[in-house]
């Protein structure tokens, strides 16, 4: 059985007050999942139009599942040659560069080979043998893509492939915000697929309050909410892909790399986690960092988001909930059967 989101993950509770007549939200399927623009009273036709375009472009920059993207004429290219690249892909591998290292690797842009060998979230999810995954295994490696300094990019050995699906709809985020910033827009709701950006705060300049997702329950219910504005909350979790095998066992979309501490290589990440909720200015950040500290766990994940200048929210199988430093202080506990360790 294979889940996907169907609408945007609203684990985003947003308790605004709704002027009747005011523009509808739009929502669109684009970067291979629904995005939800909410630009309340700024809510015009051309606005929306702009902003939806920019993903449209976006998408045909750094998808990893359409044959005509930039990204795609890289990967074919593995070991071939240098690609030029635009600005935006340009930035987007630095920046996952730059993570995979400071996560020591649990978070590799040069992933793709395993994703598409398991193909969750996908068409035809199954359980590779163990040599499919070793032999998917020894095409990662975040060393082996090179960034030149004429601004082309090459992947070093045959078979290497990149999937940007830990960081891109972060940096889609980013660039909506930029539109809003340049068009003075106040105030508005951007959701990628539960990527979550709350731009400006409310009406009355109190700020949003936005939902955490239980991650044991898929249904749009929450364990607790954060109070904020201005700011990146992008979530990673078992629930958000998954498809459950023969084996009943429930397998799920962010990986384990080797040395990582993650869980055996090659699977689904395995260290007590359910998620991790990351907020920061930065959506690209948020986004990395919130796969990067779920595959890592708490104390090396929660080391990462606090040198990252963010705040992170980890919750584990067992109910408990840690924060980063002062992460929790803005969070409020709804759901009683969760507990929250002591804040830092
Ligand atoms: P979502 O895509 O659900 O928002 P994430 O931001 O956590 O969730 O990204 C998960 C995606 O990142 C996977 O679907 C896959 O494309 C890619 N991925 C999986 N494992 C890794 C990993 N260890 N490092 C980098 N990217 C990964
Ligand atoms: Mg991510």
């Amino acid at each position: 059985m294979v889940t996907r989101r169907i609408l945007p993950a609203l684990f985003c509770l947003l308790f605004l007050s709704c002027k009747a007549g005011r523009p509808a939200p739009k929502i669109e399927f684009v970067l291979g999942t629904f995005c939800r623009i909410d630009l309340y009273e700024s809510g015009s036709p051309r606005l929306y139009n702009r902003l939806f375009a920019r993903l449209a472009e976006l998408d045909r920059i750094l998808s990893a599942n359409r044959d005509d993207s930039e990204l795609s004429a890289l990967n074919r290219n593995a070991a071939l040659k240098a690609v030029p690249l635009s600005p935006e892909l340009r930035t987007v591998l630095e920046r996952a560069l730059f993570f995979a290292e400071a996560s020591g690797g649990a978070l590799d842009p040069t992933v793709g080979p395993l994703v598409k060998l398991w193909d969750i979230g996908a068409k035809n999810p199954r359980v590779p043998s163990e040599d499919e995954i070793q032999a998917a295994l020894d095409m990662v490696n975040w060393r082996d893509l090179e960034l030149q300094a004429d601004g082309g990019a090459l992947l070093r050995r045959p078979g290497m492939a990149i999937d940007l699906g830990a960081i891109a709809k972060g940096y889609a985020a980013d660039e909506l915000v930029k539109i809003l910033k340049e068009t003075k827009v106040p105030r508005a709701l951007i959701d990628l697929g539960g990527n979550i950006y709350v731009w400006g705060g409310k009406k009355d300049n109190t700020p949003w309050r936005i939902g955490i997702q239980n991650p044991l329950d898929d249904r749009g219910s929450y364990v607790g909410i954060v109070e904020t504005q201005s700011i990146s909350m992008v979530t990673s979790g078992v629930y958000e892909r998954f498809f459950t095998g023969q084996d009943a066992v429930r397998y799920h979309h962010i990986f384990a790399l080797p040395g990582t501490g993650a869980g055996k290589p090659g699977y689904p990440v395995s260290n007590g986690l359910l998620s991790v909720t990351v907020a920061a200015a930065s959506s690209m950040d948020a986004d990395a960092l919130s796969t990067a500290c779920f595959s890592l766990g708490y104390e090396k994940g929660r080391a990462l988001a606090e040198a990252a200048g963010a705040k992170a929210v980890f919750i584990f199988a067992d109910k408990t909930i840690r924060g980063s430093a002062g992460a929790l202080d803005a969070f409020t506990l709804m759901d009683k059967s969760f507990r929250m360790e002591p804040k830092l």
